[in-house]
């Protein structure tokens, strides 16, 4: 599907019946409190052109956006009741949220493109850094530790880019 976000598998947890919207805020909050791209998404999912919602997503998935029906989909499998996983969501929420943007930008729609998902990758290590958890992007994480090159393969295996 077009514009999922695999990462290494996310702490399986649950989301307790009616703990969505509360969930939902705190993921909002922490986008706030980053840089102006997470504030113009933030302020995009607060205005509804494109809405943030939990659902049991495959193993491995922490996020994924459906340019049909403009909506985020965050694993409802992930642990929230610890700011970690809050952490993580919002930093998943961010590279789909670079997908919606080049989206209705009128980018290319139903495939993986190396170039969006650069940028996806790019923009969710750039907030990670600036809310000072670097390591909570996977991609930013391994760029830190063993560099660009080998970052960029971890991506490519991961996509199945050639
Ligand atoms: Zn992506």
């Amino acid at each position: 599907m077009e514009g999922w976000h695999q990462t290494l598998q996310p702490k399986l947890g649950k989301l307790k019946p009616g703990q969505s919207r509360a969930t939902k805020l705190q993921i909002l909050r922490i986008l706030d409190q980053g840089n102006r791209f997470s504030q113009r998404l933030a302020a995009h999912i607060r205005q509804g052109h494109v809405r943030l919602h939990f659902r049991r997503l495959a193993f491995g998935y922490e996020a994924l956006y459906n340019p049909r029906n403009k909506i985020i989909y965050v694993n409802s499998r992930m642990t929230f009741q610890r700011s970690k996983g809050l952490y993580r969501a919002a930093v998943s929420v961010i590279h789909e949220g670079q997908h919606y943007f080049d989206e209705i930008a009128g980018a290319i729609r139903w495939s993986n493109d190396p170039l969006l998902e650069a940028r996806a990758f790019l923009r969710e290590a750039q907030f990670a850094r600036d809310i000072g958890r670097p390591g909570y992007s996977v991609f930013g994480r391994i760029r830190a530790r063993s560099g660009s090159t080998v970052a960029w393969n971890w991506v490519r295996r991961l996509y199945g880019f050639p």
